[in-house]
């Protein structure tokens, strides 16, 4: 039996777990990212669950190293910084670089092609055909839209499905560790922190540095 092709839009990290779990299962995968650079850089702090660890394992990323930084406990915080509640909670805070480059490097560079934009999907009862801008073309049996919040896939099948303003924004913020005073390192530093001011919410947490450090003094101040 022919192996089958999937196409997947986007190498972020939607389309690197699909990419992933189709290889996992047999099929041929073949990713399309529009960007040039590198992803690596994009983000910032990503809380971790344990759905996420099992299909990190399932895939066969390397788990040995640490995923990011344990948190123990979360506070919150009054408008003055005065603790209203600080509870015991375990929480491992990850980073959006930790999570993207093994996953990145584990998929043969052959099946990743970068600066390639998808502008319309074609179909037929038997295949389907992605165009991208550059005039190439591929086919496959499958493929996945994973090409994000504007994404061309669903532009094009659901037309009516738009983003719409949700009536509030986020100022997001990192900040080194090594900037942070010992008191602000004794609070914070081991807390998920919680602050809610009238019509605003502060959430912060701890997380690996930009290249996924994170011994002791190398992890961030994410605030949002
Ligand atoms: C400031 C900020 C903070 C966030 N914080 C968190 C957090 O704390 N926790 C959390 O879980 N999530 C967080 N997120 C969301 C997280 O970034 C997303 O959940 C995750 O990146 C979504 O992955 P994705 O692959 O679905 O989409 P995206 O990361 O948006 O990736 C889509 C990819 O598709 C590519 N693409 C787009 N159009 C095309 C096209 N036509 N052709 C080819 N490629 C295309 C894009 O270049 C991009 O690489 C945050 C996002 C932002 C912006």
């Amino acid at each position: 039996m022919t192996m089958r092709r999937a196409l997947i839009i986007g190498g972020s990290l939607g389309g690197m777990f699909a990419a992933h779990l189709l290889r996992a299962i047999g099929w041929r995968v073949d990713v399309f990212e529009r960007s040039a650079e590198d992803l690596a850089g994009r983000g910032a702090g990503l809380g971790s669950h344990a759905a996420l660890v099992a299909i990190l394992k399932r895939i066969g990323i390397d788990m040995s190293a640490p995923l990011g930084v344990a948190i123990p406990r979360y506070v919150w915080l009054d408008e003055k910084g005065g603790v209203v509640a600080d509870v015991p909670r375990p929480r491992m805070m990850t980073a959006w670089s930790r999570l993207y480059r093994p996953l990145k490097d584990a998929l043969p560079a052959e099946l990743y092609h970068a600066a390639k934009s998808l502008v319309r999907v074609e179909q037929d009862a038997r295949s389907v055909t992605a165009i991208f801008s550059d005039g190439t073309r591929a086919t496959g049996d499958l493929l996945v839209g994973a090409d994000g919040v504007r994404s061309a896939v669903r532009a094009q099948f659901l037309p009516d499905a738009k983003p719409e303003y949700a009536g509030y924004f986020a100022w997001r913020a990192l900040h080194a560790e090594a900037d942070a005073t010992p008191a602000q390192r004794e609070l914070l530093y081991t807390r998920n922190a919680f602050c809610i001011p009238d019509g605003e919410l502060w959430v912060s947490y701890t997380v690996p540095a930009r290249d996924a450090e994170v011994t002791p003094g190398k992890p961030d101040y994410n605030v949002v």
